[in-house]
């Protein structure tokens, strides 16, 4: 299975528009990162965790033609808001397979509501297939996905385990039983915000204390901000099996 980072920023991206943060300012590749999306493949499948605002220049950069459906985690913009811009997917292949929890479905009707559009629908408009997902294993081309629940605040976020490889986003904390779920993990991705807490979202203590015990191989942080620090020197700080994600980066698993 081979994981590409189509981006690891928080909902902003780095740099942010108008900032003059040392960090948004640096020239350092590692240091730019869109917002927050992978790409999962095995055999000849491909399919991508969120559909963010930077999703068309995330598949040009990766010279994607084709993918066979988008994961969401939840219905945050940062992970949302490029769902119109399937639509280029759709003209070559047809319909696109959507995956979330019902919920999500709902909030993405909403913003997208022509995409959804039964009479007069626009003809340029991007074709979705819905399955919805429950917190239950489902198949995905012949794997099989786990979804974990999991709590960021008071929204409820799905991240998801692929055989022995794990990616969870915009986590704040893992209730007690789906903790089982992460057992044996060899790679885990999970998100760390900044340095000071956060309501929401992991800092990079609770991400390192939460990598700790679930214990995988490896573990990778995603979903950044600026506060977090220079890729360069946040990543020397880190344990020996952490290591901060950046765009473009790919491992396989
Ligand atoms: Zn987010
Ligand atoms: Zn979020």
């Amino acid at each position: 299975m081979k994981i590409t980072f189509l981006g690891t920023g928080t909902s902003q991206g780095i740099p942010i528009i108008g900032s003059s943060h040392p960090v948004c300012l640096s020239k350092n590749p590692k240091d730019k990162r869109l917002r927050v999306s992978i790409m999962v493949e095995w055999d000849k499948f491909k399919y991508v965790i969120d559909c963010g605002p930077d999703f068309r220049q995330q598949m040009l950069r990766e010279n994607c033609s084709k993918i066979d459906g988008v994961l969401f985690t939840h219905e945050h913009s940062d992970h949302v808001a490029g769902l119109d811009d399937i639509r280029a997917l759709c003209y070559r292949h047809g319909g696109m397979n959507i995956y979330a929890h019902k919920r999500v479905i709902k909030s993405i009707k909403k913003r997208f509501d022509y995409i959804f559009e039964t009479e007069n629908k626009y003809p340029g408009a991007p074709e979705v297939v819905i399955n919805i997902i429950e917190n239950r294993p489902f198949l995905l081309s012949g794997m099989e996905v786990i979804p974990i629940s999991v709590d960021h605040h008071f929204v409820q976020v799905f991240g998801f385990r692929f055989n022995d490889f794990v990616y969870l986003t915009d986590v704040k904390s893992v209730p007690t039983e789906e903790m089982e779920k992460l057992k044996k993990v060899k790679v885990l991705v999970v998100n760390a915000l900044r340095i000071t807490p956060h309501i929401s979202h992991f800092n990079l203590e609770e991400a390192l204390n939460f990598i700790e015990q679930v214990n995988p191989e490896k573990a990778y942080l995603t979903h950044i901000s600026h506060l977090l620090g220079f890729h360069d020197e946040v990543e020397k700080q880190l344990p020996n099996n952490v290591f901060l994600a950046y765009d473009g980066l790919q491992i396989t698993v």
